[in-house]
C-alpha cells in the first residue's frame, strides 16, 4: 500500500480531462523503474462514467463521488485529499497545471509541510523513486532542474501534452470507493454558479483543431478573420509570443515555450515566422499547415503543406471553401 505514484484526476461535468490520462501515462511508465502501483484519485458527483474511463490507465481509482465535491471548493478537496493522503502516503502526487491544480497544489503542501514544483514542462523519475522536476522561469530565459529533499509526498503540476497518452485495454484499475472527508463547518466557500465568456472556445491546449496568427496579422482588429475560420472548423485561435507583447492577444493563446504546448490533430499558422521557441510548443501536433509570405520562414521547416502567400487573401478564401464543404456533407 505505501509509495504508491498518485494522480488527481481532474474532471469537468462527469468528463475527466485529457492531462489526467497524459499523467497517468507518465506514472505507468515510472513504475516500470520503480515497481510501485499508479492510482487515479477522482472527486466529484456522478462519475460513474470517469471512472470507468480511468480503468485501462491505473492500478487503481480512490472514488470519491459525492455531491460536495461538486462544484469544486478549495476547501473540500484539501480537507479529503490531505486525510487520504496523510493515510496512505503516497510518495508522489501529480496533477494538470490547470486553474484547479494551481489552486489546490499549493494549499495541499502547505498543509502537508511537502515539496511542491508548479507548471513542469518534463518529469523524470529515479530507480529510487525520487523526482526530478523540470520547469521554465523567468519567462522562458531559462529551465530549471528541480529535486525534492525526503519530504513526502513530492507534488508537481504540469502543463498539457508534456506526456504523451498511452492507454493500456489490458489494464483495469480497481475502483476503491471513499467516503468524504469533510467538516461542513470549514468549508468557507460556496460556488453560486459559473458564467462561460462570451464567444469562449476549447482552450487551445484540449482542441483538436488550432488556427493561430502571428505578427504577420499586422494589428489586432484582424484577429476577426481568424476567429472567422476558427467558427467555421470548429477551432481554437492560438498566438505568438510576439502579438502578447503588443498586447493584441490574449498570454492564455500563446504556444511555445513561455506558453503552452499543444497537441492538436491539426494546427494552421499565419504569419508565423517558426521561431525555436514557438515550435517548442507544437512537437506533438499531427499535422501542420504554414502560410507565410517568406518562403525562408522557418516555419516551413516544420510544416507537412506550406503555402507562400499573404495570409490576407488566404484566410478569407480558406473560410469561404471550407464552409462551402462543409454544408455540402
Ligand atoms: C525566452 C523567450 C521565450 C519565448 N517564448 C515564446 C513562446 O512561448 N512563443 C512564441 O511564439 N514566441 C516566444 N518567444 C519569441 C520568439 O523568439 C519569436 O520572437 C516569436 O515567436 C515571433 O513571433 P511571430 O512569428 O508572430 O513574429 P515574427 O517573427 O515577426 O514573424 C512574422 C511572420 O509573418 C510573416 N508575414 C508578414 N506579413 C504576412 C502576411 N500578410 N501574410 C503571411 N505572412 C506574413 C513574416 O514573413 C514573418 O515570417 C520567446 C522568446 C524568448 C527570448
Amino acid at each position: 500500500m505505501p509509495n504508491e505514484i498518485w494522480v488527481t484526476a481532474e474532471q469537468q461535468g462527469g468528463k475527466v480531462k485529457k492531462i489526467a490520462f497524459e499523467l497517468l501515462s507518465a506514472g505507468i511508465d515510472f513504475s516500470k523503474k520503480t515497481g510501485q502501483e499508479v492510482a487515479a484519485l477522482l472527486l466529484g458527483s456522478g462519475l460513474e462514467e470517469a471512472a470507468k474511463s480511468l480503468t485501462p490507465f491505473a492500478d487503481k481509482i480512490y472514488l470519491l463521488d459525492d455531491p460536495s465535491f461538486t462544484p469544486y471548493t478549495s476547501d473540500a478537496y484539501l480537507m479529503s485529499i490531505a486525510s487520504l493522503l496523510k493515510e496512505h502516503q503516497p510518495s508522489l502526487l501529480l496533477g494538470g497545471a490547470t486553474s484547479t491544480g494551481k489552486d489546490l497544489f499549493p494549499r495541499l503542501a502547505m498543509h502537508l509541510q511537502t515539496g511542491y514544483v508548479p507548471d513542469c514542462t518534463g518529469l523524470s523519475m529515479g530507480e529510487d523513486q525520487k523526482l526530478t522536476a523540470r520547469r521554465p522561469l523567468f519567462g522562458g530565459k531559462v529551465f530549471a532542474e528541480i529535486a525534492f529533499s525526503e519530504a513526502r509526498p513530492q507534488m508537481a503540476t504540469v502543463r498539457n501534452n508534456t506526456f504523451l497518452v498511452n492507454e493500456n485495454p489490458n489494464r483495469s484499475a480497481k475502483i476503491i470507493p471513499v467516503s468524504p472527508r469533510i467538516d461542513p463547518f470549514s468549508v468557507r466557500k460556496k460556488v453560486t454558479g459559473f458564467e462561460r465568456a462570451a464567444g469562449a472556445k476549447l482552450d487551445i491546449t484540449e482542441a483538436d483543431i488550432v488556427v493561430a496568427a502571428g505578427r504577420g496579422i499586422k494589428a489586432p482588429e484582424n484577429f476577426k478573420i481568424m476567429e472567422d475560420l476558427a467558427d467555421a472548423i470548429n477551432a481554437s485561435v492560438g498566438t505568438t509570443r510576439a502579438t502578447v507583447d503588443e498586447g493584441w492577444r490574449d498570454l492564455k493563446d500563446q504556444i511555445g515555450k513561455s506558453g503552452k504546448n499543444i497537441s492538436a490533430k491539426l494546427y494552421m499558422a499565419f504569419g508565423v515566422s517558426g521561431a525555436i521557441h514557438h515550435v517548442l510548443g507544437i512537437g506533438t501536433c499531427k499535422t501542420v499547415v504554414a502560410v507565410d509570405t517568406d518562403p525562408n520562414a522557418l516555419i516551413f521547416n516544420y510544416a507537412d503543406y506550406g503555402i507562400v502567400g499573404d495570409l490576407f487573401q488566404i484566410v478569407p478564401a480558406l473560410t469561404d471553401e471550407l464552409k462551402r464543404v462543409l454544408s455540402s456533407e
